[in-house]
């Protein structure tokens, strides 16, 4: 089993992913769309995953609706760095983490573009229900129900 540690640059968002795939053998991904080309964002997961996001100050957290408003993106207010996105598919939420905001994120290779924004709405969660990791819990301090 894996662990990868990551989170925002002031320590408000962690995220913490177990799963049974190394860095090395993951494909991060690029996605092509406005927000994500602006934040330099490059997505990785591996469905037999397990996620954690632990949020600190719930105050401090946004978040923001991307991908015909079904995907959501976990930026800190404070440092402005997005180490998440989730989507709620079926009743699940599903979920990815931003390569960038990972210790040891030279461990991984090069990323590869994509382009969900040339999916339909339908299309993009089911391309994320396979790809994303399948387990995902939100652990805030005040309980609020993220
Ligand atoms: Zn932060």
């Amino acid at each position: 089993m894996t662990i990868l540690v990551g989170g925002c640059y002031c320590g408000n968002i962690t995220v913490r992913v177990e799963t049974t795939v190394p860095p090395a053998d993951m494909t991060p991904r690029a996605c092509d769309c406005d927000f994500c080309m602006a934040h330099g964002a490059e997505w990785i997961s591996t469905p037999d995953a397990a996620l954690e996001v632990e949020i600190q100050n719930e105050a401090a957290l946004s978040l923001y609706s991307q991908g015909s408003d079904s995907a959501r993106l976990w930026i800190c207010q404070r440092c402005g760095v997005v180490p998440a996105v989730t989507c709620d598919i079926d009743g699940h939420r599903k979920g990815a983490v931003n390569r960038r905001t990972m210790e040891n994120r030279d461990a991984y290779p090069a990323a590869e573009v994509t382009s969900p924004q040339s999916l339909s709405a339908e299309d993009k969660k089911a391309r994320w229900k396979n790809l994303w990791i399948q387990k995902v819990v939100i652990k805030d301090c005040w309980d609020v129900g993220l």
